[in-house]
């Protein structure tokens, strides 16, 4: 058994013919925690009591030769924006830094029916703004391929704990990027899933028009499997379609015969590293061979996207955190002067920089006389993002690109410079303006770091982009795991 290679099929497999049990499984994961996450700082809380207590039901139903599902018996790390009741959830936030959740998020619930083993919570920037997971209020994420670099984020310690195989899979939120991002500098797999396939009940909200959960895993096919159980309709998120799921797993093949790939000329451009641009087009020259028809499109507004991201997002992050007052939500600061003295007190000392700087920007473009010149305006832009890419998707299947910019930056690089920070996401702001699924391959190693590939689809192509990320798995160079 080799820890590093095993997937949620190889374990389950194991499981089911009794050569390992989920105890066991659990105590490998958890030596393997104990003995890195001193350095990668992954998780921000660990709960190995319920974890050996859920492991134990399993091994209970195995014995009682019940069938037992495919995710049944796997450790699992979720992002610490999602709520996980009775359990520590603080968002990486000081405001949060005590609260247990009450309830659990819908996607929670739903691993939890499967026999998920959660064996905590996963590190990330605070309220998810970031792209670095140096935004945490507590401690940064490292990346197990570089400790001296950054995760990405925000999801970044789901992404790191399943690089470092610390868990089998994990849960992470992308509003902006911060599944893909991190994914890509890990060198896992990471979807963020169609605008409405997945619930966002029980996730504390950043930016709720363009917020999404979805998966972290080591390859295509585990994506497919856990997106098959956290899918689907919710009578708790109206935004949820009432739709059938699919069975992604079992449905995915390895083809792309005939498959239309568009190539987005705004998204080869100066900025992106060399190395990265040549190891995408790499992949592009053999998935030509395996019978892909490549197309080069243009999405006129892609330099709009950004700008459009930085005030529609803050707008939502103002109104959303308005709530963490001390009084409703979030811990309370000493007693003040009068009411107002008190909020800004607890919100001046629970929130960080970042997002402080948020709100302030969110507060500014909503107020009285700004509103249409920024935010509705940002709005209008929105729209004809979402339409540039409909357009597109009348010629192609599928749009190819790099997933960032640049390989993972070192602990401190951009910190200090929130501009060039935002920069990482250049690349996967649009899917969430416009809603639409995006995934994030490994795509090959430069200079000894990951970097990754990124699929766009339509509206619930989700089986597409799966289908495509196997073939670049079969025909990409070898990933190699961390060095741990
Ligand atoms: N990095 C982006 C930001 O800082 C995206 C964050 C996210 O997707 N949660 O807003």
């Amino acid at each position: 058994m080799n820890i590093q290679t095993e997937t949620i099929f190889s374990w389950h497999d194991k499981l089911v013919k009794k050569e390992v049990s989920a105890v066991e499984i659990l105590t490998l994961y958890k030596k393997r925690i104990e003995k890195l996450d001193k350095e990668i700082q992954a998780f921000l809380t660990l709960d190995f009591e319920h974890a050996l207590q859920q492991a134990k039901n399993i091994d209970e139903q195995i014995k009682q030769k019940q069938e037992i599902s495919l995710l049944a018996g796997l450790p699992v790390g979720v992002k610490d924006v999602l709520m996980t009741k009775g359990l520590r959830t603080t968002a990486g936030s000081k405001i949060l830094d005590k609260y247990q959740a009450v309830y659990d998020a819908t996607v929670v619930a739903r691993l939890k029916d499967q026999g998920m083993v959660m064996v905590g919570k996963n590190n990330c920037d605070e309220f998810a703004m970031g792209s670095s997971t140096e935004n945490s209020a507590f401690y940064p994420t490292k990346n197990p391929y570089d400790l001296t670099r950054v995760p990405g984020g925000s999801s970044g310690g789901s992404a790191a704990a399943v690089a470092a195989s610390e868990v089998v899979y994990s849960l992470g939120t992308d509003t902006g990027g911060s599944i893909r991002q991190p994914a890509a500098f890990c060198g896992v797999v990471g979807l963020k899933p169609t605008y409405g396939l997945v619930s966002r009940y029980g996730l504390i909200a950043m930016a709720s028009s363009l917020d999404c959960i979805g998966p972290f895993t080591k390859t295509v096919a585990e994506s497919a499997a856990v997106l098959s159980i956290i899918a689907g309709h919710d009578a708790n998120d109206a935004t949820t379609q009432d739709k059938k799921i699919k069975n992604y797993h079992a449905e995915l093949s390895a083809n792309v015969k005939g498959l239309k790939v568009g190539l987005p000329q705004e998204y080869f451009i100066k900025g992106l590293d060399e190395k990265i641009k040549s190891i995408i087009m790499k992949l592009v020259r053999q998935l030509a061979n395996q019978g892909a028809e490549i197309i080069d499109v243009s999405l006129p507004l892609t330099e709009y996207a950004l700008p459009v991201y930085y005030i529609i997002m803050p707008a939502e992050v103002s109104s959303n955190l308005a709530k963490f007052d001390g009084l409703r939500f979030g811990s309370r600061g000493k007693e003040q002067k009068n009411l107002f003295a008190y909020y800004a007190h607890t919100r001046g000392q629970g929130f960080g920089a970042e997002v402080r700087r948020r709100i302030l920007i969110g507060t500014y473009v909503l107020s009285a006389g700004y509103v249409d010149d920024y935010y509705l305006q940002a709005q209008k832009v929105r729209t004809k993002i979402y339409q540039d890419f409909t357009k597109i998707f009348t010629t192609v299947d599928v749009l190819l690109t790099p997933t960032t910019p640049t390989i993972p930056f070192k602990l401190g690089d951009k910190i200090s410079d929130p501009l060039q920070m935002y920069l990482s996401d250049i690349y996967t702001v649009s899917a969430n303006l416009a809603g639409l699924p995006g995934l994030s391959v490994p795509a090959g190693m430069v200079e000894n770091l990951p970097v990754g590939v990124q699929l766009i689809g339509p509206r619930f192509s989700e089986s597409t982009l799966f289908n495509i990320g196997l073939v670049i798995e079969e025909l990409r160079e070898p990933i190699n795991q961390p060095n741990l």
